[in-house]
């Protein structure tokens, strides 16, 4: 087969390192930060600085992405881990074109916390550009305890910036935890790292996502959730619906096999047709979160605010 584009890149990507079960590779990036359709989602940028993703989440979503580069062995994209070549100066440049009123989210297919940022450091280097604007919106999604490391900069980034940090947590417990997301760090540690974060100041909220029917969906456990994540600083709660696509379907039904043998049949009839449960299940899911933030004082979303030294459309002057 002739590769071509991304997939030709990642095939003659130069090896950084191969451990016992994962290797780490370079890849050239045309672009850094990419439009995302705004009638889909709430941001209108989205940054991913990382191919891959070692947490290994088996509902993961963005397994797919990983067949762009021709990577189809189930397991690639939690072992086949790409760092971008970090540029700086082709990031400002690209981040100073984007509208001071578009908003920015990092994290929208990989974690930008995942272990990998432990020693390449992309997201790190991404704050210290952003850190040097004012007036902008940037949101970070991740599940890791990784954010302390950078609480310094995150609150240089939130004095002149709108910055929403959502943790992503599906369950309290431990145990469900590890089989659903065997490289995440758990949850009590998810906790407390929002905790840190929102004690410094950073606007920080918890999505339970993805809510998967008859395992994370139950409302005493849901409930106790949003209330730890309420008692550590989060303002808002929210998750959600399991979608299932292939390549994550095979995953996700093997891990059901596994670990939940007595819910296989009922996940195949139920994403038989669709990649989506019913629409009745997304309304019950919708009231139990309506009433679990209710109880224990959680908005569905961020809320505005204004940073102490927001400067909206007074950029500062940035070497290109
Ligand atoms: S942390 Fe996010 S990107 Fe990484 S495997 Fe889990 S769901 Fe996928």
């Amino acid at each position: 087969m002739q590769l071509v584009g991304i997939a030709k890149a990642a095939h003659g990507a130069p090896l950084l390192e191969a451990k016992r079960q994962v290797s780490y590779s370079h890849l050239a990036t045309g672009k850094w930060i990419n439009r995302v359709a705004p009638s889909r989602h709430s941001f209108d940028w989205s940054i991913n600085p990382y191919r891959g993703c070692e947490m290994a989440c088996q509902y993961c979503y963005a397994r797919y992405t990983h067949e762009f580069m021709e990577l189809r062995e189930p397991d690639d994209f939690e072992t086949r881990i790409f760092a971008k070549v970090w540029n700086a100066s082709e990031f400002r440049r690209e981040l100073l074109k984007i509208p001071v009123t578009q908003a920015i989210a990092i994290g929208t297919a990989t974690d930008p916390y995942q272990h990998a940022e432990r020693r390449y450091e992309l997201t790190r280097r991404m704050l210290e550009v952003l850190a040097t604007v004012s007036g902008r919106r940037f949101w970070i999604t991740t599940k890791s305890d990784l954010p302390v490391r950078d609480l310094g900069l995150l609150q240089q980034v939130a004095r002149r910036n709108v910055l929403y940090l959502n943790f992503t947590i599906t369950t309290l417990d431990a145990d469900l935890a590890r089989g659903l997301e065997p490289k995440a760090p758990r949850p009590d540690l998810r906790l407390a790292t929002l905790q840190a974060l929102s004690s410094a100041g950073i606007r920080c909220g918890v999505m339970a996502s993805p809510v998967l029917p008859g395992i994370n969906d139950d409302e005493a456990s849901l409930n106790q959730l949003a209330a730890s994540a309420k008692a550590s600083g989060a303002e808002w709660f929210g998750g959600g619906v399991l979608f299932l696509k292939s390549p994550t379907r095979e995953v996700f039904f093997n891990y059901l096999e596994r670990e939940h043998p007595h819910l296989a049949r009922r996940y195949q009839n139920t994403y038989a047709t669709s990649a989506r449960p019913t629409r009745d299940y997304h309304q019950q899911i919708e009231q139990r979160f309506d009433a679990i933030r209710l109880a224990n004082n959680l908005s569905r979303k961020a809320t505005p605010y204004l940073p102490p030294d927001w400067e909206q459309g007074n950029q500062l002057s940035l070497a290109l």
